[in-house]
């Protein structure tokens, strides 16, 4: 009787072992019969589907084994990709992503600047205006990245900033095409605190700075001055007016970049001068026209007005700044109307040199 129990009882126990190993192994084949795409029922199946849909796309050869062990795949996946050497090619970094283009679609092949050299003192902030070609390029995205931010930083839209003396290089690149792309050399110089006087003369040119925070407005004995030659001038039927005469370094800094976005760098350095470079800022400089005519233009030294001045006006303590082929001396496009006042003294000793006024003081005008 109790071998009999003990056969019987032996048959169940292997009964229950083969129906629990039936039971789990159609369990586990399940996902790699389906496709991957697995429905299971309650939590546990949603859990599954998850899990073999990821497996699926990182690791698509890979037999899950468990429900644990899947999850503990898929979070080593995304986490550690090393150890799935597969999967490695999909996760290289890439510094500028290029969108394939769709039919239709029109790639940047070009990219000019306005500022290709750019001078700035430190707290200051320019931005060159780009031009990508073709025109209809479908899209003229910009990815703006500086070499050192230390000295410079750039902004999405290209806003330049110096941070601290030194140089760097700015890049702006095609976002649809990483090959396409334009640099900036950016110096960046630490900001003027002190005016130059040279032989008692204030100097501001392309050497010479201001401060930013000079602001002395129109200077009294100058723009007094401007007003005899005036009535001097008119007792000889000679009809003269002032067009511009202070500006402050704000001033400068919006006419001078609406200038380079007009004309580009290079031009508009032959004619206007950068933000702490114009004289306009020491008060002491004046641009004159005819009575009749409004605005400032070359013509105005064959005028009766523009001889009249050019003869005149170191009587009354002004000299023409900006001489006829001085430009690569002085730094600017020739100025018949622009005066700069020294005192009679030194203009009449600067007119009877037939020097302008860096060759005087010996010295230089440039950005370098
Ligand atoms: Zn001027």
């Amino acid at each position: 009787m109790k071998s009999k129990s003990k056969i019987v009882l032996l048959i169940c126990v292997s009964l229950v072992l083969i129906a629990c190993f039936c039971f789990f192994s159609s369990k586990v084949s399940r996902p790699s019969e389906t496709g991957n795409e697995t429905t299971g029922t309650g939590v546990e199946g949603t859990e599954n589907e998850t899990a073999a849909v990821t497996l699926a796309e990182t690791a698509p050869e890979t037999e899950p084994e468990t429900e644990t062990e899947e999850a503990t795949e898929e979070t080593q996946a995304k986490t550690e990709p090393e150890t799935e050497p597969e999967t490695e090619p999909e996760t290289v970094f890439i510094p500028i992503e290029t969108q394939p283009l769709k039919p239709g679609e029109v790639q940047v092949t070009g990219i000019t600047l306005t500022i290709y050299d750019l001078s700035l003192n430190v707290g200051e902030t320019r931005m060159p205006i780009v031009t990508m070609t073709p025109n209809n390029a479908t899209d003229k995205g910009e990815i703006w990245v500086s070499s050192d931010t230390n000295i410079a930083t750039v902004d999405r839209y290209g806003n330049i900033y110096g941070v601290a003396a030194g140089e760097c290089t700015v890049t702006v690149t095609s976002t649809s095409n990483s090959a396409v792309y334009a640099e900036v050399k950016v110096k960046v110089k630490a900001e003027v605190t002190e005016l130059t006087y040279i032989d008692g003369i204030l100097i501001a040119n392309k050497t010479y700075a201001l401060p930013k925070t000079y602001a002395p407005g129109w200077n009294t004995e100058g723009a007094a001055q401007l007003n005899v030659m005036f009535a001097a001038a008119q007792t000889e039927g000679i009809y003269l007016k002032m067009q511009s005469g202070y500006r402050s370094y704000t001033d400068q800094y919006i006419i001078y970049n609406d200038y380079v976005a007009r004309d580009g760098q290079a031009a508009a350095d032959r004619y206007s001068a950068r933000p702490g470079h114009s004289e306009h800022q020491t008060g002491l400089a004046f641009d004159l026209t005819t009575t009749y005519y409004n605005g400032l233009w070359e013509g105005f030294a064959d005028t009766p007005e523009g001889k009249w001045v050019a003869e005149n006006c170191h009587k009354y303590g002004f000299i023409i700044r900006y001489p006829k082929e001085k430009e690569h001396i002085t730094g600017y496009m020739y100025e018949p109307w622009h005066v700069r006042y020294i005192g009679v003294e030194k203009a009449t000793a600067v007119y009877e040199s037939g020097l302008c006024l860096e060759e005087y003081l010996n010295i230089t005008s440039s950005y370098s």
